[in-house]
């Protein structure tokens, strides 16, 4: 495919409705997109296909919806506010600013910069001599937030406030209310669809990196002493297309295709649930028709893992402009969330597994000094205890055999803190649940399965993509603008309507007009009203992807075209 196939496909989308710049009247603003009427249609499909695949197959994984305007504290809790930055790279000459690691990777194709610190991006500048676009030298690099800041009500002063960048961070501070739902059963899923903001750089290539775009995530909670999937053997025989981080390291960027069983055996992918998305992922952009081939999952270096991942696997489709694109990231976020929030709400995120057997545990009794740790630490004094006695014992244990305990920038003596171990006898058995995430960029999804199902046959375009997902299923059409036929077609158009068919009617122009028409936005039918059908009520039906027109009697039209539709299901 050449380039130009963004170009026709952008052009394609502004001209019929599925995505175009945002705020045009206004000269339009970077990394904001409209979803036209059709965009709207083919993300509803796509959402469906989603949720047939990730939720509705399964027991334990449910949906809801969180806000998108979050305090602070959930940020700062979530490492977001301190760790979510990248580097900014700003001309002294001409004022222009980029993602640094962007910057040093597209103009200058290095490798592996993604992570690095200003100080390590400020000394390849140097040596390599890297210049602005214009010219001009650049400034120090320094750190800047993707967090869209605002304030929740009308105060100006206090703490900032965000937009969310992930929706994860709702599932995890709901834990508690999301345990009761699960029936304290686990593992358990929770699978969330909606919008997030991102102040990126500098956000370029259409709908692949926007400041706003729609996420599809579930943070999957498993017990971490038993790990297991239990719907892994539906798919322990499917081969995922691996670039392993070890590989890349090597500088070998050979795909292996490995079965999901044999990743899991060797510890390519470190956890059951994490593996099992992978595969589900495979099967869905599958379903949306990106083939197998254009598919990857390239693994994380451990420079660009994110602040809360042990491991992430990004899920990547090569597009014709812009190579390897990630589409959805596979992290295994383990505990650190769950801690993160306990840390900073003073509440315990355990969960309580009942046992059949009753088990001797230990517990820590504390006794505070309040002389000691009051002065300290003033209003936060209570939070801190909550916090101490939130913590496993294990690690509570852990942290008072330390000197000090570090605690929002406090260094607490342990001495002011008495403590007793005492055992007793429970049937349950507490932990933090470890957790397994699947994250979907809708935007990307969106603008892949239009350029997958991009085709030129005899110099005309048809957009082949799957019915399932096509936003308008049946076009109805007369043969011409006369003799009673457009009021023939209206009657068929509000019949199949009535059954249910997504479908449009138009007459506006020539019957090779409306099939290229139909054709170009991915129509799977059309259906033709000509003489003959007002002799013997009979029409045509012809395939948008081999021309192939059949004629068949009126009172079958509905019933074919929803067997062929639910075929496609
Ligand atoms: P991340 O949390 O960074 O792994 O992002 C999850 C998914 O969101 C990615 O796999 C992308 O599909 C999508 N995504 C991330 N950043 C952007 C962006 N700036 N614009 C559009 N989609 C994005």
């Amino acid at each position: 495919m050449s380039n130009d196939i963004y170009c026709e496909i952008v052009s394609l989308a502004k001209r019929r409705g599925f995505f175009y710049q945002a705020y045009e009247l206004y000269g339009g603003r970077r990394g904001f997109m409209t979803l036209g009427p059709l965009g709207v249609l083919l993300k509803e499909n796509i959402i469906r296909e989603w949720r047939r695949i990730f939720i509705e197959r399964h027991e334990n994984i449910f949906e809801i919806e969180s806000p998108i305007i979050n305090p602070g504290i959930v940020f700062k809790a979530s490492g977001h506010v301190e760790k979510f930055v990248e580097p900014l790279l700003e001309c002294s000459s001409c004022g222009r600013k980029y993602r640094a690691d962007k910057y040093l990777e597209e103009k200058y194709r290095l490798k592996n910069v993604e992570g690095l610190t200003p100080e390590e991006i400020w000394k390849i500048i140097k040596e390599k001599n890297i210049k602005c676009e214009c010219g001009g030298e650049f400034k120090f690099p320094r750190m800047f937030s993707l967090l869209f800041e605002t304030r929740i009500g009308p105060y100006e002063t206090g703490e900032l406030d965000y937009l969310r960048p992930e929706a994860a961070q709702g599932m995890f501070i709901d834990f508690k209310n999301l345990v009761t739902y699960a029936r304290n059963q686990i593992p358990f899923g929770v699978a969330q669809i909606g919008k997030v903001a991102r102040n990126e750089i500098s956000p370029r290539k259409g709908l692949i990196r926007l400041r706003e775009f729609t996420i599809m995530e579930i943070e999957l909670f498993f017990d971490p002493e038993d790990p297991n999937c239990e719907y892994l053997p539906e798919v322990e025989d499917v081969e995922l297309p691996l670039l392993t981080a070890d590989k890349q390291l090597d500088e070998s960027y050979e795909i292996q295709w490995v079965t999901v069983k044999k990743a899991l055996e060797k510890s390519l992918i470190k956890t059951d649930w994490q593996a099992y998305f992978m595969a589900l992922a495979l099967e869905f952009l599958k379903e949306l028709g990106i083939q197998e081939e254009k598919q990857r999952f390239r693994e994380q270096l451990p420079n660009e893992l994110a602040h809360y991942s042990a491991q992430t696997y990004d899920q990547q489709v090569e597009l014709s402009r812009w190579g390897w694109v990630e589409i959805s990231g596979h992290a295994y976020r383990t505990d650190y969330d769950l801690k993160r929030h306990s840390k900073y709400s003073g509440e315990s995120l355990t969960f309580k597994k009942q046992l059949e057997k009753p088990i001797e545990v230990e517990s820590v009794e504390i006794t505070p000094d309040m002389k000691v740790i009051g002065p300290m630490l003033r209003d936060k004094t209570q939070k801190f205890i909550e916090h101490l006695k939130s913590l496993p014992v294990e690690e509570l244990k852990k942290l008072l055999n330390k000197e000090f305990i570090e605690y929002e920038g406090h260094e607490i003596p342990s001495s002011a803190i008495k403590f007793k171990i005492v055992k007793k006898k429970v049937n349950y058995k507490e932990f933090v649940p470890h957790v397994a995430e699947p994250s979907f960029g809708l935007e990307r999804i969106l603008y892949a399965t239009l350029e997958c199902a991009y085709r030129k046959k005899n110099g005309r375009t048809i957009l082949s993509l799957p019915v399932k997902i096509a936003p308008i299923k049946v076009a109805v059409f007369p043969l011409v603008k006369r003799d009673g036929l457009p009021e023939k077609a209206r009657k068929i158009y509000n019949l199949l309507r009535k059954h249910g068919i997504k479908c449009i009617y138009n007459d506006k122009y020539s019957i090779g007009k409306l099939y290229a028409e139909a054709d170009e936005i991915g129509i799977p039918y059309s259906v033709t009203i000509d003489y003959e059908t007002l002799k013997n009520d009979t029409v045509t039906v012809r395939d948008r992807d081999t021309w192939e027109q059949i004629r068949m009697p009126i009172a079958l039209l509905p019933s074919y075209l929803k067997k062929r539709l639910a075929r496609n299901e």
